[in-house]
């Protein structure tokens, strides 16, 4: 790939994620305090506020090579810290989804779980733990992971072992098929 063609790529990667995020990133000032409140910041390959630097320099590709936007956990608490009032985890997740359409998942394990977690609520409405543990260690190959985990939560019965449907599923399933006809319209408009 030429220079020139890199730039046109790069051009068009920031443009559409400007348009999907729908985030203001040229507010951010560096400041750092959402780095500093990330409750998985330790465990990341860059702090979250450089995600935001490369996000405001357009180098989205680099951004979504990252294994930062894939260790999030989206629980906005860089959102809520933002003097500037930035939305850090939509860029977050932005640049999660824009990752997996366009063949950067850097931590593929975190993406099966995710995978695994959908399709247990799209099918029960809920979260049904066991299938989860058993979903993700079957999807990553490691299938013993966290299983001493199991035996103390079943014996307090924190864990449910027999799964149950949410009542009102038609609901939860017309929900899911909304979002996902957002979803396509959203990919049609790139
Ligand atoms: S907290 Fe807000 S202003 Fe500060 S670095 Fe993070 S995104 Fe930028
Ligand atoms: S939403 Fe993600 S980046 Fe933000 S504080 Fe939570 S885990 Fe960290």
């Amino acid at each position: 790939m030429t220079l020139n063609e890199k730039q046109m790529q790069n051009e068009e990667l920031n443009k559409e994620f400007l348009r999907r995020s729908g985030v203001d990133v040229s507010k951010c000032y560096q400041c750092g305090k959402c780095s500093a409140g990330c409750p998985v910041g330790d465990h990341m390959d860059i702090p979250t506020n450089k995600v935001m630097r490369l996000a405001q320099m357009g180098l989205i590709e680099d951004a979504m090579k990252s294994s930062a936007i894939w260790l999030c956990a989206s629980c906005s608490t860089c959102t809520t810290r933002c003097p500037k009032g930035v939305d850090v985890a939509a860029v977050m997740e932005t640049l999660r989804i824009m990752a997996k359409e366009h063949g950067y998942v850097a931590e593929k394990n975190v993406d099966k779980f995710h995978s695994v977690w959908m399709g247990i609520v799209g099918s029960m409405g809920r979260m049904y733990e066991p299938g989860l543990i058993v979903g993700r260690n079957v999807s990553t190959g490691k299938l013993f992971q966290d299983t001493s985990y199991g035996v103390p939560y079943i014996a307090k019965q924190k864990l449910k072992l027999v799964p149950y449907k949410c009542k009102n599923m038609d609901e939860i399933k017309s929900l899911i098929s909304k979002a996902e006809a957002m979803d396509r319209e959203e990919r049609g408009n790139k």
